[in-house]
């Protein structure tokens, strides 16, 4: 039996874990029924649209055929306010609906296009702990997201299945006392600011007590997603931290990075945190110089780096998003023309077993 048909089997068993049944399930997370006012991050999780009529038609977009039954019964729909509020009404080719919104070509994928593309399933160190490359650990602190990105390779990870609260965390220090070469640590999921404050500040504890860590990077999504994420007690918490702070955002648009943005990256980069922003390249959201261009100066008035610019993963669902390597590298190049050296992403894809992400340009 192949890996692939083992991954298929948890789905079926376990279905998807939505943002919601985590919140609804863990202790860490906001609790079910709690009333809570006005306009906080766990709020905007709570009212998320969660399926594609009510996607249309907060959108203007009632006589659109082109979504897909069949692909949100395989990963649904989870978009919050905050992000749709950034998509122009009844425009179906909006770069930003495009990654929320299923459609029919999710479907239909070449044979290449396989559930679980990177082989993490092998690269499992122990339940919720990830080891592919030197130095750097990933934990995979929650299956949650704050967004369902129609692209992801996530899609098919078996969520819900780790360790969470302070059973991953007692598996995190024994890993990172194991194993002294170990000098990052790096928060990932799902998405690891759908934690609360408590849960994300008893983590960085964790990782603070092992001694010969030095860093800490975060991989999020939700600054970008929901900007009421980033709470004072947040960035209370990072400005404290004796280690050197990394955070990792994930935007692919500048569209996506409106004044509440720009306001909550800047907030992090002033708790003393490195912001860096990866990016996918999808057909029809960011395949232009100009779309490229634009992000990375969107960016930069944040005082966030472009870090990455990923080749797409071959996940079965998302082959319509792929854009070819070598238009990829002609983008690059187009960029490289207009943008200061710092200001271009590193365009990389993900090939398993290597020992590093491979650099196409
Ligand atoms: C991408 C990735 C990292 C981080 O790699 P960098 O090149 O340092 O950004 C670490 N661990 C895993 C499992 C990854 O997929
Ligand atoms: S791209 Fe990131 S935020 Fe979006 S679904 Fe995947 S892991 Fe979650």
């Amino acid at each position: 039996m192949n890996s692939n048909s083992e991954v298929i089997e948890t789905k079926s068993k376990t279905g998807y874990v939505t943002c919601m049944q985590i919140l609804t399930t863990s202790n860490d997370s906001v609790g079910a029924g709690s009333s809570l006012p006005g306009d906080t991050w766990q709020q905007h999780l709570k009212q998320a649209v969660r399926t594609v009529p009510q996607l249309l038609d907060q959108l203007e977009l009632r006589d659109n055929r082109a979504f897909g039954a069949k692909a949100e019964a395989t990963f649904p729909v989870f978009a919050p306010q905050p992000y749709l509020q950034r998509i122009r009404p009844g425009d179906p080719d909006d770069p930003l609906l495009r990654q929320v919104l299923p459609i029919d070509a999710e479907d239909t994928s070449p044979a290449d296009f396989s559930v679980d593309p990177l082989g993490e399933n092998a690269a499992t160190l122990k339940p919720g702990l990830l080891q592919k490359y030197h130095g750097r650990m990933l934990v995979v602190a929650t299956g949650a997201c704050a967004i369902h990105c129609r692209y992801c390779f996530r899609r098919h990870f078996p969520y819900g299945e780790g360790p969470a609260g302070a059973a991953l965390r007692e598996q995190l220090a024994q890993a990172l006392a194991d194993d002294e070469s170990l000098d990052e640590v790096i928060l990932s999921g799902g998405d690891p600011l759908t934690l609360v404050d408590g849960a994300v500040s008893d983590l960085v504890d964790t990782i603070e007590q092992a001694a010969h860590i030095k860093r800490l990077r975060i991989h999020t999504r939700l600054p970008i997603v929901i900007p009421q994420r980033v709470t004072d007690a947040l960035v209370a918490r990072l400005s404290s931290s004796r280690l050197q702070k990394f955070i990792v955002v994930h935007a692919n648009h500048a569209n996506e990075i409106d004044d509440a943005v720009i306001d909550s990256l800047q907030r992090l980069a002033a708790s003393g945190t490195q912001m860096l922003n990866q990016s996918v390249l999808l057909r029809g959201v960011n395949d232009s110089a100009d779309a490229l261009v634009e992000l990375s100066q969107r960016l930069l008035d944040t005082g966030t780096l472009p870090y990455y610019l990923h080749q797409l993963d071959p996940v079965i669902g998302a082959a319509h998003f792929e854009v070819s390597v070598e238009r990829g590298k002609q983008l690059i190049k187009e960029i490289r023309a207009r943008l200061p050296g710092f200001a271009v992403p590193r365009y990389v894809q993900e090939i398993s077993g290597q020992p590093n992400k491979t650099v196409l340009a």
